[in-house]
């Protein structure tokens, strides 16, 4: 691409460009930064502005597009959110003005931004975390990284054994990072898993464009989407940057340690490669020491309840399906105070506790909460607090302003009061919480000496540090002023001395100090004035005298700043030295603060704690479902339910269309879910054991984006689960085989069910709702299973809906009488009711031989190693699924060969022609 025509201004931007492949150079030039070649078509028309060309004229057009320095940040934003990676590349001198010969101006990239290291406000939710992920292993062990830099959050973990990457990828859903980092042999297998079909076409593309241009390091920005709905930039790095030793020795020097065996880390290679990748990604992008990331937190994978993309998009915990974030269950419980507060409560959310004693913790601090004095006194301080996490991260990476210290002072000044109103406090977890509140005194005098009240927002500005603090600033300040004072003495002099009333001494950035004199008074300007410039209507002077003030305050000014910038960074630095207190003291608020509002919610909505065990029952009186009650315009009727283990682990629930049963599933769900956070829970009574995993496939719908049809969404959802669950888990089954012909989706939900009853190793606690009443018959024959049914009742031809779950099986699905409320046409719902009539009289008969057979025939008995052999859907459930695809046909084939013998039956030559014409007619309406 390199012409030898290039000018020295593009060899240095190819230097620069050669240097940080995969990224969008925004590259300086005056008061623009301009993107060259590919990058400003692809810039162009990500940002919507216009491509041009340099060096048109000499025939070897260079595209290129630029946006002003001053508005750089709102593009690079939108780039960031798109998914790419920009390098920003500054003029590190001034250009000489005027110079001829042009002498091309140093550059030097000073920060690559990416969507995963992002710490610009413009790209940060206050309530969302952002996580740089990093993937590393192979075979049978792997390890992952998680790093939110705005905070310095910094967790690892690895797994080994046959399922790793699973476990692991799981967990990469739950922290939904923006951008995964992975070594680049890795490229097949991460873009299996992290990009879909569609994407992967893209990524080629793209991944194309870069190698050809200077590297073969695949290192190209690339938004995907997995199948599971996870969105991600994919960022591949050499290898060499995942070697054990050399990411050893990068976190040692970082933490400042001879061993990582006190991060928990000994012998956990895998996750100290992911670590150390996350870690060098950032120190090269920040070009700052991020020293605020203080602390490395390894967990194992299976420390957290685990809630994949899925689970959390069907459970609409952190958004609904639409995307509406206030009616999703962390929009209904969420009542905290501090960003930092709602983001610790999305991640309990996303990653819920299975430690008991950890659980029980919570609850007894929320429980405590409920007392309103104390939790109302408590919220009240907590509102006073900044987001001191990230003000911490702005504080390391030097970028912390002097309103950032105020708002630090004025969260520590909270702290004693915190303390105080948490001192009686009973619960072992607030007692923590109140010893990790440090009130760092000499740090709150501090900022409260050196930094004035209203500083401004530019430290160029001046005025940030407070009189008094210094010195010399004092002295200088002192001059500066007494100047000032003196120029609006000799202001007055002059007018005298002159006897011009409207002489004026005025002051501009390019001439100083100066007298203006309007042109009606020019006869009478003293001889001994300068004059320096002639405007329309006045003349403009100076005086030896003026020109030594100007001297004295632009030096004292100049100076000033200089002082103020020291001492604001001195300041700084001395701040940032108590970083490890002071995120001690951010974490134990935004912990007070998340549980304060488990506790407001579970008061102001009559929530109840619940009772943690170590058995298997979920025993929950008079539940309800969190979001639907808090959105619904009628009484949500509250439901029991209990499963088990044994005896009631698999619940077939049927009823009709609107009836409520994908809201009882979920409902249980949820449930479990805020009890292992640490909440109480939706119900009048709720015994529960501790979930491992909450798995879940509701509804249908198409993931067009992906080219996925329903079915295979379905099928794939499905196939995890009977994979994966284990009788820790809890599985919600809503109408699966929906999304294909009748007999294949009932003959797959049937031996799906039958598989989870049966399977040792796999048999969960399993609600299944479905419109297959043919199901209800299962959980006749299964010792496991339950019938359960949602009630409604008939009133005049329209169906009633009681929303109650009893047990006993639902004896239809109104279905026709839902369409009717739905509003299609009359001629439809009686066409429809009698073929509804036609095929009921046959399909009973039909599938009871069916099934009959099936559980007869040794063939098909559903057995766990089947399902081991099998990849995607289960061996024996596709054996079972298959034969009884056979008899697809057979229902409508069934209703028409009763119309053939009739036909046979009729004796034709004794009809007339009349009766002829109409026994054909009669036929015709009754063929299906
Ligand atoms: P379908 O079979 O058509 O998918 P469904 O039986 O799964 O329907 P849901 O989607 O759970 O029904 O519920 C339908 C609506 O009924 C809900 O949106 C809610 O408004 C209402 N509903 C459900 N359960 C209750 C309840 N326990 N109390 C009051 N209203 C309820």
């Amino acid at each position: 691409m390199e012409s030898n025509q290039s000018t020295p201004m593009l060899r240095q931007y190819h230097e620069l460009k050669q240097k940080h492949p995969g990224t969008l150079l925004f590259f300086r030039c005056g008061d623009f930064y301009e993107m060259f070649y590919d990058d400003a078509v692809t810039g162009a028309r990500e940002l919507e502005i216009t491509l041009t060309a340099r060096n048109k004229e000499r025939g070897n057009a260079v595209p290129m597009a630029g946006v002003p320095h001053h508005s750089a940040a709102n593009h690079i934003a939108k780039l960031i959110k798109k998914g790419y990676r920009v390098a920003v590349c500054e003029q590190i001198e001034e250009p000489i003005a005027g110079a001829a010969g042009k002498k091309l101006i140093r550059r030097e990239i000073s920060r690559i931004i990416t969507p995963g290291t992002a710490i610009d406000e413009q790209l940060l939710e206050t309530k969302d975390s952002t996580y740089l992920a990093a993937l590393v292993g192979g075979g049978d062990s792997w390890g992952a990284a998680f790093l939110e830099l705005s905070t310095g959050e910094f967790k690892t973990t690895e797994c080994t054994g046959k399922d790793a990457f699973k476990t692991l990828t799981a967990d990469i859903e739950s922290f939904a990072p923006r951008e995964i980092l992975f070594p680049e042999s890795l490229a097949f297998v991460i873009k299996e898993t992290f990009a879909n079909s569609q994407n992967n076409l893209l990524t080629d593309a793209r991944l194309d464009t870069a190698s050809n241009e200077q590297s073969n390091v695949v290192n190209f920005p690339v938004k995907s989407t997995n199948q599971n709905g996870l969105t991600a930039t994919l960022t591949p790095l050499d290898d060499w940057l995942f070697l054990d030793d050399y990411c050893e020795a990068l976190l040692k020097n970082h933490f400042g340690v001879l061993d990582l065996a006190g991060f928990g880390l000994k012998d956990k290679t895998q996750a100290v490669r992911a670590a150390g990748a996350c870690l060098r990604y950032v120190q090269e992008t920040q070009r700052a020491s991020a020293s605020h990331i203080a602390d490395l937190d390894y967990f194992e994978a299976n420390e957290f309840m685990v809630l994949d993309q899925v689970t959390l998009r069907n459970l609409e915990l952190v958004e609904s399906q639409t995307g509406d974030k206030r009616r999703s269950l962390l929009g209904v419980i969420d009542s905290t105070v501090t960003s930092m507060g709602s983001r610790l409560l999305k991640s309990w959310l996303l990653r819920p506790s299975i430690r008991r004693g950890e659980i029980e913790a919570r609850l007894s601090a929320v429980d405590e909460l409920c007392d309103s004095m104390l939790r109302e006194r408590l919220r009240v301080l907590l509102k006073e607090v900044a987001d001191l996490e990230r003000l911490i991260g702005r504080l390391n990476m030097n970028t912390a302003t002097a309103r950032d210290l105020l708002a630090l002072r004025r969260s520590l000044a909270q702290i004693p009061n915190v303390r105080q109103t948490l001192a009686e406090a009973g619960s072992s977890l607030l007692q923590v919480l109140q010893e990790n509140l440090h009130e760092l005194p000499d740090i709150r005098n501090l900022i409260q000496t050196a930094i004035g009240e209203n500083p401004p927002l530019n430290l160029a500005d001046g005025g940030t540090i407070r009189d008094g603090f210094n010195n010399e600033l004092d002295e200088l300040r002192g001059l500066s002023r007494d100047a000032k004072q003196t120029i609006a003495a000799f202001e007055e002099e002059e007018k005298k001395r002159s006897g011009i009333a409207t002489l004026r001494v005025k002051f501009n950035g390019v001439f100083g100090y100066f007298i203006e004199i309007s042109k009606s008074n020019l006869s009478r300007v003293p001889a001994d004035y300068e004059r320096r410039q002639t405007l329309v209507n006045a003349e403009r002077y100076t005086t030896p005298q003026l020109k030594e003030w100007e001297r004295k305050i632009l030096g004292a000014e100049e100076r000033i700043l200089e002082l103020e910038t020291e001492i604001f960074q001195t300041v700084r630095t001395q701040v940032a030295a108590e970083t490890k207190n002071l995120q001690t003291t951010a974490r134990a608020l935004a912990t007070l603060d998340a549980l304060a509002s488990l506790s407001e919610n579970s008061c102001r909505r009559n929530y109840v704690r619940p009772k943690l065990h170590d058995g298997d029952e979920i025993e929950v009186k008079d539940g309800r479902h969190a979001v639907v009650e808090v959105f619904l315009n009628q009484p949500f009727v509250p439901n029991d339910l209990y499963l088990n283990n044994s005896t009631d682990r698999l619940l077939i629930i049927t009823g009709p269309n609107m009836g409520g049963k994908s809201t009882s599933l979920r409902q249980v769900a949820i449930i479990q879910i805020l009890a292992q956070i640490g909440s109480f829970v939706p119900a009048q009574a709720a015994r529960l054991p501790i979930v491992d995993r909450v798995w879940t496939r509701v509804g249908a719908s198409d993931d067009l984006a992906s080219g996925r049809s329903t079915f295979m969404v379905e099928m794939t959802e499905t196939a995890a689960i009977l994979h994966n669950a284990t009788p820790k888990s809890l599985v919600l089954l809503d109408e699966i085989g929906r999304g294909t012909s009748t007999f294949d989706g009932l003959s797959i939900a049937w031996a799906v069910a039958e598989y989870l009853h049966d399977a040792p190793e796999h048999h969960a606690k399993t609600m299944f709702a479905t419109h297959y009443h043919e199901l209800t018959e299962l959980a006749e024959r299964l010792p496991g299973a339950q019938n359960y049914q949602i009630t409604a009742a008939e009133k005049n031809g329209e169906v009633v809906f009681l929303h109650k779950l009893e047990r006993g099986k639902a004896e239809q699905s109104y279905g026709i009488a839902v369409a009717q409320i739905a509003g299609l046409p009359r001629t439809v719902l009686n066409r429809a009711r009698e073929v509804l009539e036609r095929l009921e009289r046959y399909e009973i008969d039909v599938f009871a031989d069916v099934v009959e057979n099936k559980t007869a025939t040794a063939d098909n008995q559903v057995t766990s190693k089947d399902a081991h052999e099998a990849n995607g859907l289960g061996a024996a459930v596709r054996r079972a699924a298959r034969g009884k695809m056979a008899m697809q046909a057979t229902l409508f084939q069934s209703v028409n060969d009763s119309l053939i013998d009739e036909i046979r039956q009729t004796r034709i030559e004794d009809l007339s022609p009349e009766a002829m014409r109409k026994f054909i007619l009669d036929l015709q309406k009754k063929i299906v």
